[in-house]
């Protein structure tokens, strides 16, 4: 829903709160794949350079600062500030609601990977 304001708020999905922007910490990109020792340089340099920074739909990780402290995920529009969903930090993949939700406000989005 629109709501022509510009401040982003996220619901952090642990103590429910909706927490603006500044009681939060901005962890990056959410759903990177790890690589460690024995990778090869190509797949580590990726992992610890490469990031996604797209108009558009952006899974990311914030930390509830100046709540409960924890960690959880956001899907979002970087153009719209547009809030798909939260959800916990230990989630592999964004849940099938919150791409249920990008898909039908988002026809042509290409899917998080
Ligand atoms: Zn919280």
């Amino acid at each position: 829903m629109e709501t022509g304001c510009n401040m982003l708020l996220l619901e952090c999905p642990y103590c429910g709160v909706k927490a603006e922007e500044t009681e939060l910490s901005p962890g990056y990109e959410a759903h990177l794949k790890r690589f460690g020792p024995g990778s090869s340089d190509e797949e580590f340099e990726a992992y610890m350079f490469a990031r996604k920074n797209p108009k558009g739909v952006h899974f990311e990780r914030w930390r509830h600062s100046y709540g409960c402290g924890k960690w959880f995920l956001a899907a979002r529009c970087t153009a719209t500030l547009e809030v798909f969903g939260t959800y916990p930090a230990q989630v592999g993949e964004p849940p099938a609601d919150i791409i249920e939700k990008i898909k039908a406000r988002r026809p042509d989005w290409k899917g998080y990977k």
